[in-house]
């Protein structure tokens, strides 16, 4: 039987990918050297690098005014590298609360200077994205999580503003176009949509970094990963080569456009089955705010003793990993840009068949 991954994160991956980067361990570039053995600074190496680099700007569009960084510690890492290197205490941070990504962010820049929470929905337990805030004009930047993997909500739009967005995509990065000119930071960890976990990828407009008044420590300051081109230490050599072949199969589906509208179909199909079928519920009270990557929904109120029976009749049909985060219980299927229409159809029947057995 078929398995379909529905994991948030590791997730899954384009098979085709699985197999190369498994060929690339035994025997890469016919080089007789396995890709976990040889050394960051071989020509094989550069090549896959400069590679990653090079598609991470045409799929993007991303200009030489920004820096294209591959880097380690997670995404966590970067809810305080972007304060570190960007704030003190003559700016002002000021960040939308959708998640709990999102507000262990503020927790980490609340260290390097003056930050405000601009919006919150946290007490409607982060079930919508806030919206109608005003963003200070004087404010340093403006962070936001464009997808909030556990609550399954997605901004539909970036603002219009000049203050520059720090954003976390890390779980749609590459899922959707984006408005390049708007951003200051972009920063993804790559285990949803771009490749195994173990690489950051970090995009950084330059001209924003060498302002802050405070010693940086040299691993922690963009500068010195911009000097060296993501080599001052060992990279992570296996996920940055896995996020090359994982950008390559992004350019061959036709880039971001192609992307975003399979993206669209595949939800649609999922969203209109838990929207028909009376044994289940979305979770997201505003239709727009609900995300593409991560579709969240849970067993209609009176059904709700069912719900250790759907997630073993998901497994017995090979759909994995469609229980919601511990935090927010029910159900969330993970549909990254690697997930199969036939994955998506198959959970339906699921619904389908349960529907028919039970309601
Ligand atoms: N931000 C978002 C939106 C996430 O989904 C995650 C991980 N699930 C993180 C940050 C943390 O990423 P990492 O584990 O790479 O630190």
């Amino acid at each position: 039987m078929k398995k379909y991954n529905f994991s948030a994160g590791p997730a899954i991956l384009p098979a085709e990918v699985m197999k190369e980067a498994g060929a690339a361990c035994v025997n890469f570039n016919n080089s007789g050297f396995s890709i976990l053995e040889i050394s960051h600074r071989s020509a094989d190496f550069s090549a896959v690098l400069a590679e990653a680099e090079a598609l991470v700007r045409e799929i993007g569009g991303i200009g030489e005014e920004f820096a294209v960084l591959f880097l380690s510690g997670g995404a966590s890492s970067q809810f305080f590298m972007a304060p570190m290197n960007l704030l003190d205490d003559s700016g002002k941070a000021v960040y939308v609360d959708t998640g709990s990504w999102a507000a262990k962010a503020v927790k980490e820049s609340k260290a390097f200077g003056p930050t405000e929470v601009l919006a919150s929905s946290k007490a409607d337990n982060y079930t919508h994205i806030p919206k109608g805030y005003t963003i200070p004009a004087d404010a340093t930047y403006l962070h936001l999580t464009s997808n909030n993997t556990i609550f399954g909500t997605q901004l539909a739009e970036y603002p219009e503003t000049d203050v520059p967005l720090v954003v976390d995509m890390s779980s749609d990065m590459f899922s959707r176009p984006f408005p390049v000119d708007r951003f200051g930071i972009i920063y993804a960890g790559a285990q949803k949509n771009l490749g195994p976990a173990g690489v950051t990828l970090v995009i950084v407009r330059k001209d924003l970094l060498g302002k802050v008044d405070r010693h940086i420590p040299t691993m922690l300051n963009y500068n010195t990963h911009i000097e060296k081109g993501s080599t001052f230490n060992t990279p992570p050599v296996f996920p940055i080569y896995v996020m090359m072949l994982t950008l390559r199969w992004v350019k061959a589906q036709g880039g971001l456009e192609a992307v975003a509208k399979n993206n669209e179909e595949k939800a649609a199909v999922l969203y209109k089955e838990i929207d028909e079928n009376p044994m289940f519920a979305g979770t997201v009270t505003q239709k727009e705010d609900r995300s593409l990557m991560n579709v969240t929904f849970v067993m209609a109120d009176e059904y709700k003793e069912l719900e250790g029976q759907f997630l073993e009749a998901c497994k017995a049909a090979g759909c994995m990993s469609v229980k919601g985060h511990r935090s927010v219980g029910g159900f969330r299927a993970s549909i990254y840009n690697a997930m199969p229409k036939e994955g998506i159809e198959t959970l339906v029947k699921v619904m389908q068949d349960f529907r028919a057995a039970h309601a």
